[in-house]
Parts: structure tokens; sequence; C-alpha cells
């Protein structure tokens, strides 16, 4: 006998099938379009089901459990219910599913187990959006079956044909719809050497994207051989989600530890230095990578307004248009290659002695770093560029050939394309080479990086 789970408290699945009355008298369920779903999902070979009726508002999904299979279909929301309701992208399924997610990855079962997805109003341009085509291939990429995608057109239906094959991939297709946006992207993600830095709410509604961002990128990073840190974005400076006690949140918790998401928090910052917590303020090192790489988005991959100025999201930080690393000295953007590079040295830093809490300032602090590729990190490092003012100086102890070099992989932004952050050089035009003059950006130069500048160029002069 087939039996099907229902939630009565779920208040988009009460719309769809009436389930408050229903768990009174089962004869009130709407049991035309729940026969449709069960029937796209086992195929048209079923005979009757057993409806059970569960106590839960979250989850906005139904289980048909066969004597083989376990299947956790979620539904979306139905636009074209409510007139008028333009609704949002994310709240559209991608809130939704991490509760279905949970339960199934956590499901002990020896049936086969999966996931499926049941769109609802369709014909809603919420439904159809290039952003929500990204959601549904990040659906399919962690094998999530979308039960009625033929009502989609040819179009879409091609656009969303394929998964994800890697984290860059998604990152292109996401970062290609935001610029035509607005651009304010609830989570971000840096790549590594070996790992990802997962930026996020794991909270509220961007919180419940997050986690099935999330749990689609650890899927594909375990495939590359790579952690993922996730660094939680607040808006106090507070890591809800690592000391959640909440049942869902330990839930989730639970499903991302076992795909070797590591938190980023500066209580395991450290994961290399188990004795970090013991040691005293004076001993503590000062390096925060997790930080000082999101505090230099916001310094180089802002958004600036036609004034020139950082533009500010609603929660007063600056919105990130794009979270690829670009090299600040050729525009490199191959993500192995670029560092976080910091001005004055972390090493150094923590020689001083001032307190924790300044050096670890100067260690995050964006005006403090640059993001430079291998090549340009290492000239910097060993002091075979340092900067003059704004101005970039080729070291002496280079000879003029090694010179010529170092001008011909260093170019200043091409003016006209200087409004224009992110575009690269044209592939057609000369590069942009000034004869030895390579300058900081004036709205990147502020007093703050002359000061690390100067503190550098002493240290390399020396
Ligand atoms: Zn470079």
């Amino acid at each position: 006998m087939i039996k099907v789970y229902v939630p009565t408290d779920n208040d988009n699945i009460d719309a769809y099938f009436n389930t408050k009355e229903a768990s009174n008298d089962v004869s009130k369920i709407n049991k035309k379009e729940l026969d449709q779903i069960i029937s796209l999902s086992l195929g048209n070979q079923f005979s009757d089901y057993e409806i059970i009726f569960e106590n839960r508002s979250d989850g906005q999904y139904i289980i048909v459990e066969t004597d083989l299979d376990k299947k956790w279909i979620t539904l979306s929301a139905d636009y074209t219910i409510k007139p008028g309701d333009t609704g949002s992208t994310n709240a559209y399924f991608a809130q939704f599913i991490p509760m279905a997610i949970a339960e199934y990855y956590l499901d002990q079962t020896v049936k086969h187990k999966s996931m499926e997805l049941y769109l609802k109003g369709t014909t809603h341009n919420r439904a159809k959006t290039k952003a929500q085509q990204i959601y549904y291939r990040l659906a399919k990429t962690v094998g999530i079956k979308i039960l009625n995608e033929f009502e989609f057109s040819t179009d879409i239906r091609r656009s969303i044909a394929f998964p994800f094959e890697s984290i860059e991939e998604w990152k292109k297709a996401r970062n290609q719809v935001s610029s035509t946006n607005r651009g304010n992207k609830p989570s971000y993600v840096i790549e590594n050497d070996n790992s990802y830095v997962f930026y996020g709410k794991t909270f509220g509604a961007n919180g419940r994207e997050s986690i099935f961002i999330l749990y689609v990128l650890a899927n594909l990073a375990l495939k590359e051989d790579k952690k993922i840190f996730l660094y939680e974005v607040t808006d106090n400076g507070t890591f809800a989600f690592e000391s959640s006690t909440n049942e869902e949140n330990q839930k989730f918790k639970r499903v991302l530890k076992d795909l070797n998401v590591v938190y980023y928090a500066d209580s395991i910052t450290y994961v290399e230095n188990e004795e970090y917590e013991n040691l005293s303020d004076e001993n503590r090192d000062a390096r925060y990578q997790a930080e000082f790489m999101r505090n230099l988005l916001y310094k180089y991959n802002c958004k600036r307004g036609d004034d020139g100025n950082v533009v500010l999201a609603s929660n007063g930080k600056p919105v990130i248009v794009d979270d690829t690393k670009r090299c600040y000295l050729c525009h490199c953007d191959i993500q192995n290659l670029i560092i976080a590079s910091h001005i004055h040295r972390v090493c150094d830093i923590n020689k001083l002695e001032i307190p924790f809490k300044e050096r670890r300032a100067m260690a995050v602090d964006g005006d403090n770093g640059l993001w430079l590729c291998s090549n340009h990190d290492k000239l910097f490092e060993y002091g075979l560029i340092y900067f003059e003012n704004d101005k970039m100086i080729i070291s002496d102890k280079l000879n003029e050939k090694q010179k010529r070099f170092v001008k011909s992989i260093t170019f200043n932004t091409p003016k006209e394309e200087i409004e224009e952050k992110f575009a690269m050089v044209a592939e057609e035009s000369e590069p942009y080479i000034l004869d030895n003059s390579f300058h900081i950006d004036e709205k990147d130069y502020n007093e703050s990086m002359h000061n690390y500048l100067e503190i550098h160029k002493n240290r390399v002069l020396k």
C-alpha cells in the first residue's frame, strides 16, 4: 500500500489540498491534484494510497512511500493564486526546500530515497526568471527531479536542462544574472586553493536559501576534494547558526557537517591551531582570513554609484556585485592564483605591542590589502615592487630585462573602463602600459591605505 504523508498546518499545502479540513474528514481532500502529483512521481502505476496527516507546519513537502521508495516532494509557492502578489524569487521554492533536504538526508530508511519538486503556478513570471532558472539547475545538481518541468516553454526547458558541474560554473551563471539586476546577493563565495569560503546569512528567509545553496555547493566541493568554510554574515557580529539550539538549525548543521562544511567562526578559525582557545591575548594570531577577504570584497568588488561612492545595501554594508577575485595589478581572474595579500604583514602585526583587538582590526582591514595574483603577490612580498604614495615602483634590485617583464604584466585599468571596474582589458586593444607607472585608483587610495603602504615600503627598503 502506498502511503502519502501530508502536513496539516502548512498554509500553502492547506491551500492546495484543503488539509486542515481533510485531517478530520479525509473525503474533503483535494484529491485531483494530489493524484496528479503522485502519478507524475510514480508513473501511472499506482492504484490507491493511504493519506496520513502529519502535524507540522514547517517543511512544504509531502512524502510518498511505497514498498521500495521514499520520496520527499517539495511544493513551490503559487503566485498565481493571490492576485497582485508579485512574490519574491527565493520564496518560490528555494527557501522551503532545505526542510525536505534535512529530512531526506537524515532519514534512516533502507528504501530508495529521493527528492522531487512540484511547481505551482508555472505561468507566473517569478517561476521563470533567470534567477529562478539557476535555482532549478541547483536542484538538479543534487538530483532533485522537477516533476512538471514540461509545463515550461522549450526555451526554459533547454536553459535548465543541465545540472551544474562545478561551483565555478554556478558562480558564473549567477554573476551574469546579478549584473543585469540590482546585484544584491544574499550570499557569495570565494575560491581558494583547497577550499571555498561561503559568506551568507544562515537564518531567516535568506538563510534558508543559503542552506539550500550550501547543500548543493558542498556536494560539488566534495567532488573537487575541497572543503567549504562557512562564514556567517550577521548584522551584529554574532554567530547565530553555530550556537543555535533550534531543532531545525540543528538538523541543517548535522547535514552540512556531514558534507564537510566547516564553520569559519572566530572560535574555530584556527583549525590548524587547536591550542588557540587557550592562548592569552598577546599570543593570539591576529590573522583572520575569512573576514579579511570579506573586507577586500567590500572594498574592491563593491558596487559604486555615479559619484564613485560605495553603494550600501539596506543593512548598511556595501553591495557586492561580483565575487570574483581579480589581481589589482594585472586583472588576472584565475581564482586559484589570486591571493588576499596583506600590505602590512600579519606576522609583523602580531609582533606589535598593542591590544589584540587592535592587531586583529589591522589584520582584517580592507585598506591593508589587495587581491594579487601569485606573481604580483611574491613581487610585493619580496619588495621587488612597492609604492611611493599611490605610484608603483619597480625595485632596482631587478635588472632592466626583469623590470620590463614586470611592466609587461602590470597595467592600470584602461581609463575609459575605469567606471566599469570589472571590465577586462579589451582583447583587441593594446594593454594599457604606462611607462614605469602604475597608480592605485584614487577611489581605493586613502590615508589608511597610505599608512600601510609606507610600512611596507619601509620594511622592504630597509
Ligand atoms: Zn597580477
